[in-house]
């Protein structure tokens, strides 16, 4: 396995780090947790020391199964997190002592004394930040005293710019984001900034939501000069960043263990810049894609322009127009029709990231059968 150093501390984390919300549904479903622990208790064989856990993951039991993994090893050579939010808790006031079960639950669920990466988690924007500082980085602080959690980190979906500004605060030793060779684009200010300010970067979502390994011919360039599988490939890009510490690879087997473990073997690590500079060159075919940045956002008429793009995205990577509608049913649950009700202002490709003919895309999928 390869290690790097967790921002500005002295802690070595792996390349790769297990994200738990993917443990066996069937198992999960019949209560075979023994057999779910499994799968931490291999990643640490093979020198994965990052687990990456909240409530509510795999129908609320991920924190335990990663728990009963986590009484078996030396807990001391495990680097576990959890997560808190106002809405994971469905309650809009400050109420600390709320929080303060929920976080006593995770610790009773983890079988341990600590956390060693707790989460405010889910930032969607600046201002729920600001909210959840506000009211709760105090609760965040207290517990960090009392020895509950050992290091304040934060979890986002928010933009470079956005980021950054919460990078500055100084506030957090670490964050996770979602990056991956789709959107590098607009997180890589964020990151940088993260780097440069001693924090340690955590990465979720670096398959692109399935998108890249679903879609292989897509993303072959991303595997030349390799003998990795497009999956490994796309893992190995995020792993190679300098500025990113821990890759989140989620696993249901042991095989996916080893195929994530493969992917950073003799990893090299570079400079955003340089990655993105081989990348762009070999991945220009592909810029017609929506990233899912969320930039057109706010359409006046309620269209959810992410989703409808993304669905689009599944005719440009496929070249059948048919798995554009069949994305809009099965992935997102949205009525094409839907797309019928833009009024062309405009405003979604005055803000659009990759500039993509929004509109036209709109008109196409409303005139399909
Ligand atoms: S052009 Fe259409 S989709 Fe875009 S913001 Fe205006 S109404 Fe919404
Ligand atoms: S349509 Fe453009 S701005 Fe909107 S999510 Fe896609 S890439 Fe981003």
């Amino acid at each position: 396995m390869y290690y790097k150093q967790y921002g500005n501390t002295d802690m070595k984390v792996s390349a790769i780090g297990l994200g738990t919300m993917r443990y066996d549904e069937e198992d999960i479903k019949a209560g075979r947790l023994e057999k779910c622990a499994e799968i931490p208790l291999y990643a640490f064989e093979k020198g994965i020391n990052y687990w990456d856990t909240a409530p509510f993951y795999c129908d609320d039991k991920s924190e335990i199964v990663t728990g009963i993994a986590l009484s078996q090893v030396d807990r001391k050579k495990v680097y576990v997190t959890s997560k808190t939010n106002f809405s994971t808790l469905e309650t809009e006031t400050p109420d600390r002592d709320v929080f303060r079960r929920r976080l006593e639950l995770s610790l009773d669920r983890l079988k341990t004394d600590y956390i060693d990466f707790y989460h405010m988690w889910c930032m969607l924007n600046l201002e729920s930040w600001e909210k959840h500082m506000e009211a709760l980085y105090g609760f965040f602080e207290e517990a960090k005293s009392e020895g509950l959690i050992r290091n304040i980190v934060f979890s986002s979906h928010m933009q470079g710019n956005d980021i950054e500004n919460v990078v500055e605060t100084g506030k957090f030793k670490g964050m996770l984001i979602g990056y991956n060779a789709l959107n590098y684009q607009f997180r890589q200010s964020g990151i940088r900034k993260a780097y440069e300010n001693g924090m340690g970067v955590v990465v979720m979502n670096p398959l692109g939501g399935g998108l890249i390994p679903q879609n292989p011919e897509a993303f072959f360039y991303l595997t030349e000069g390799t003998d990795l599988t497009v999956a490994q490939a796309a893992l190995r890009f995020v792993a190679s960043h300098r500025e990113i510490t821990v890759t989140l690879a989620g696993c249901t087997t042991k095989e996916q263990i080893d195929d994530a473990v493969k992917a950073v073997e003799g990893l090299v690590e570079e400079p955003a810049e340089t990655v993105a500079e081989r990348y762009n060159k070999k991945g220009k075919a592909l810029n017609n894609l929506c990233t899912g940045c969320g930039y057109c956002k706010g359409c006046p008429k309620g269209i959810e322009i992410p989703k409808f793009m993304d669905a689009y995205n599944q005719k440009i990577l496929t070249g059948k127009e048919e798995e554009i509608a069949k994305r809009l049913e099965n992935h997102w649950d949205i009525e094409k029709e839907i797309s019928g009700t833009c009024i062309a202002c405009g405003k979604c490709e005055r803000q659009c990231t990759q500039h993509l003919p929004i509109i036209e895309r709109l008109k196409e999928i409303h005139a399909l059968s």
